[in-house]
């Protein structure tokens, strides 16, 4: 059977087992297909039926989460926690709270966690979680009893050697916080059991950024690997969450010129790069206030503020997708390439559908998936994890550089498992890498 045969059998497989998960499929058959050409070469793996394995979830644990409005009246929302593989360590992920949130979201975002976290080099499994709660426009005690709810009956199925989970989309420090106070309240006891806390209850320094800074570390990396600097290019970014925001800061720290933010309201174009004062007001806007990025326009003139638009059109030499899963299609892939741009780097998971990725690699734009060029912010995870079992804390400076190391590592990993004809395929060399580690694991426990 050809290679192309072998990719239809096993998606048609598993679009059987798991009828109406688009997303699923679409993370599953992008890991397939750089994997399975270098698979067939391996008796072993495919004797063990590793990827048939690697795709099915240790075990989903789905749950209702009830809560009260200000007003007094009650709410139920849909939760779930999805436990897909602990080959390498304790199983590790997000909490996502969005609308949009559905059990195949979070499969597909599990599903990536395992070979990001491989990639880290670090000792984590992969998961991921959360509810179709929408935190917009909620009040603060709102929040506070959803959170508290949603870990009366998460508390279970987590502990710092189980399952640790962390923010996501809609979940940040605030909500964090809310969770971890009720898991103790719950266990009557201290631990790691979430990350992403506060500095002086068992955070990490560098967590918030992490994402962030390690998408632009990486960024840099792969422009060096191709004879290019990251100093003086035009930078687009679209979101203007943590990841956004935090990418935004260190691309402006490395001399880029940042000319777009985004939300789902609308981008704006900044011409002349966005300022540190700016980027200021849009921190306290969107951490403090939870305001839209339009605001930035009503108190700027020279931005501009284009409502229901993407950040696509905008000339650049680099894009960083740090929003949400395919908020860039086919045709905004064409103007990126049209417009010159070298390096695409993906700050959110899998903020690509299939097509644009095709038309990245067809104009030969270098494209860095989010399992690699995200990993920073589970990293640091990785690393609060290990402060916390060692009950110490490190710098600042300790952390980043620890951070800077992981992120050359993933680097190298990706050329090394990537390399084509004189340049690297990072979507294929990220997924070579990470699923290696976890096949071999899979392979020497036996079959469990
Ligand atoms: N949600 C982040 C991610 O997509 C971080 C997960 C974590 O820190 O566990 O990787």
């Amino acid at each position: 059977m050809s290679i192309e045969q072998e990719l239809e059998q096993f998606m048609s497989g598993l679009k059987k087992r798991n009828p109406h998960e688009e997303e699923f499929h679409q993370a599953v058959e992008e890991v397939a297909t750089s994997v399975l050409p270098w698979y067939m070469d391996h008796e072993a793996y495919r004797k063990a039926q590793i990827l048939e394995r690697v795709t099915e979830p240790d075990r989903i644990v789905t749950f209702r989460v009830c809560w009260e409005t200000d007003e007094g009246d009650v709410r139920a929302n849909r939760a779930w926690r999805v436990q897909f593989n602990h080959s390498l360590g304790p199983y590790k992920g997000g909490l996502r709270f969005h609308p949009s949130v559905t059990q195949s979201i979070l499969k597909f975002l599990g599903f990536e966690q395992i070979f990001k976290n491989s990639l880290t080099g670090l000792p984590m499994g992969g998961a991921k979680g959360g509810s179709n709660f929408n935190p917009k426009g909620k009040s603060e005690r709102e929040v506070m009893r959803f959170c508290q709810s949603m870990m009366t009956e998460l508390h279970r199925h987590i502990g710092e050697d189980v399952d640790v989970p962390a923010g996501d989309i809609g979940v940040g420090g605030r909500e964090i916080s809310y969770l971890f106070g009720q898991y103790m309240r719950l266990e009557n006891r201290w631990s790691g059991v979430l990350t992403g806390k506060g500095l002086s209850f068992g955070g990490s320094a560098v967590r918030t950024e992490a994402t962030g800074y390690g998408c632009v570390y990486f960024c840099e990396h792969m422009l060096a690997q191709h004879g290019e600097e990251i100093a003086g290019k035009k930078v687009v970014i679209s979101g203007s969450g943590n990841v956004a925001l935090y990418a935004a800061e260190k691309a402006i720290e490395k001399g880029t010129k940042v000319v777009t933010l985004s939300d789902s309201s609308g981008f704006v174009h900044v011409t002349d790069g966005l300022t540190e004062q700016q980027l200021h007001f849009v921190k306290e806007l969107k951490e403090n206030r939870r305001g839209r990025i339009s605001e930035l326009a009503d108190e700027f003139g020279s931005v501009k503020f284009y409502p229901k638009a993407r950040p696509w059109g905008v000339d650049c030499d680099v894009a960083l997708p740090c929003a949400t899963q395919n908020e860039m299609d086919a045709s905004d892939a064409i103007e990126l390439a049209r417009s010159g741009c070298l390096a695409v780097c993906e700050g959110a998971n899998m903020p690509l559908t299939a097509d644009a990725a095709k038309v990245l690699a067809d104009h030969k734009v270098l494209h860095a998936p989010g399992k690699a060029s995200n990993a920073g912010g589970v990293a640091v995870s990785g690393l609060e994890q290990s402060q916390n079992a060692m009950r110490i804390s490190w710098s600042r400076e300790e952390v980043d550089e620890r951070l800077r190391s992981i992120i050359a590592n993933i680097h190298a990993r990706c050329v090394e498992y990537g390399h084509q004809q004189g340049r690297v395929n990072y979507v294929d060399g990220a997924n070579i890498a990470g699923f290696k580690k976890v096949a071999d694991a899979m392979l020497a426990y036996g079959v469990v």
